[in-house]
């Protein structure tokens, strides 16, 4: 029988077992993770140690996979050197990271072909059941673009994210799509709240933009704000942004008056000549407090043009508005400049929240940008915290603000309200613990 007919057979039989475990996972509330494992360097091998050996190395590698797996989990190869892994009982992407690292982590012990040590590396694409897809071919897609983002990064593992999506799902006229959805009122903001780590108190809400696209459903905004940027129309979308948020924070309860709301500011806005007039207007027209937004700018924008991002927001900042410097630590902003940054609030960027309790490195980067945030006088944020451990961790390293789907997840105007109001009634002015978690609506786009 030909080699690929028997490949073939391997596949089939996978697909029709991803199938079964859909069927049987329908409808419950319970998730599962499926994981693609690709041996690096496979044909390497087996060019230069010859096909005998290579064939030792993939039993051998398999037999590690079954050792690393639990009872539950199914294991199959799926390609020359691909294997795939479906974990039951797995329920979010911590869950499946976690999985993933101790595949790839115990890897780092050479393996045993024939007699001799091989140190092998591994890239793993994550994706989850029903969070990801719905069904078992899309979740394969999705496990596999995973894999290929791993592999195009210097990360061994990767979840799967909507960014991963290849280009041709999105290729339709959007534009003429933003136009109407600009005219049509399709945008809405969500706020997340966000927590002093310390004492527990409310301390604001990133407002974060969705959009309801009639035809297509819910658009996530990194998708849609890159393609507004190249079009131009970041600018009337911006503008929708910070009126609806201060619309909000002018209609807000007397007693949340000490509240921020923080916008996001796209890197096209600050080659506006009139962006710094444009926000102290908005800012009129609502009559709120200037210290009582925030703007929040990534790092890689404030690097892009350092002389002009420093003077706009230097002088919004003296204004008296908060500028936070997002995806902190990705930038690679140097030090000469950072001293005259001029921001208000070190936003640490997710990935190393992500792992700041299981990678050495991350948790030495997060504590290096505390201390530094703390010598200049920045208060610092730390998002994407998504469960007690991390949030605790965090406290303890001596991190201000808290925000991440473990607090809650960004919420509609009216539920983040509700929540708010249960918040105080549970934790009054100072609270330890959060146990607010699952309490949350689910954020339907992401
Ligand atoms: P960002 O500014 O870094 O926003 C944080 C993202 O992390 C949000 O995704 C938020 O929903 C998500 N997030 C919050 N907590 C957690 C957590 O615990 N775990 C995980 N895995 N994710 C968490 P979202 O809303 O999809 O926004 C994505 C990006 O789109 C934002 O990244 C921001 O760059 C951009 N964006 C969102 N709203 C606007 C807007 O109004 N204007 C502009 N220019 N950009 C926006
Ligand atoms: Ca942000
Ligand atoms: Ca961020």
């Amino acid at each position: 029988m030909p080699e690929s007919f028997v490949q073939h057979d391997i596949r089939e039989s996978f697909y029709s077992r991803l199938d079964d475990f859909v069927a049987r996972h329908a409808g419950d509330a319970k998730s599962f993770a499926l994981l693609i494992v690709n041996i690096n360097q496979f044909r390497r091998f087996n060019t230069y140690q010859g096909y005998r050996l290579a064939d030792e190395l993939l039993a051998a590698f398999a037999a590690y996979l079954a050792n690393v797996a639990r009872p539950q989990d199914y294991i199959a190869r799926i390609g020359n050197a691909d294997y795939a892994m479906l974990l039951p009982d797995i329920h979010n992407e911590g869950h499946a990271s976690l999985a993933a690292i101790k595949l790839i982590e115990n890897l780092k012990e050479p393996l045993v072909v024939s007699q001799s040590p091989y140190r092998i590396t591994a890239n793993v694409g994550i994706a989850l059941y029903p969070q990801h897809a719905e069904d078992g071919e899309d979740l394969f897609k999705c496990a596999e673009l995973a894999l290929n983002d791993s592999r195009n990064s210097l990360q061994s593992y990767s979840v799967f994210t909507d960014r991963q999506q290849p280009v041709e799902v999105y290729d339709w006229n959007i534009e003429n799509d933003l136009q109407k959805a600009i005219e049509k009122d399709q945008f809405d903001l969500h706020f997340q709240p966000q927590i002093d780590l310390g004492s527990g108190r409310l301390f604001g809400a990133e407002a974060l933009i969705r959009w309801k696209n009639g035809e297509r459903g819910f658009i996530r905004p990194d998708v849609f704000i890159p393609l507004a940027e190249s079009s131009g129309q970041i600018v009337e979308i911006t503008q929708w942004t910070l009126n609806s948020a201060l619309w909000f924070l002018q209609s807000w309860p007397r007693e949340l008056a000490g509240m921020k709301v923080a916008v996001n500011i796209s890197t096209k806005m600050l080659s506006e000549a009139d962006f710094a007039d444009m926000v102290v207007n908005a800012v009129g027209i609502y009559g709120v407090d200037y210290s009582q937004l925030t703007l929040e700018i990534t790092e890689s924008a404030l690097v892009e043009d350092v002389s002009t991002s420093f003077r706009i927001l230097g002088e919004l900042r003296s204004l008296g508005l908060n500028i936070s410097i997002d995806d902190f630590g990705t930038g690679y902003s140097s030090m000469s400049y950072f001293k005259g940054i001029p921001a208000t609030e070190l936003k640490i960027d997710q990935s190393f929240i992500r792992h700041v309790l299981d990678n050495q490195m991350d948790q030495h980067i997060v504590q290096t940008i505390i201390q530094m945030a703390s010598g200049f006088d920045l208060t610092v944020v730390a998002e994407g915290i998504e469960d007690q451990e991390t949030f605790d961790k965090l406290n303890q390293m001596g991190c201000d603000i808290a925000q991440g789907y473990h607090i809650a997840r960004p919420m509609p105007r009216d539920d983040f309200l509700h929540w708010v109001e249960q918040y105080r009634a549970t934790h009054g002015a100072s609270v330890e613990k959060i146990e607010t978690a699952n309490n949350s609506p689910p954020d339907t786009a992401g």
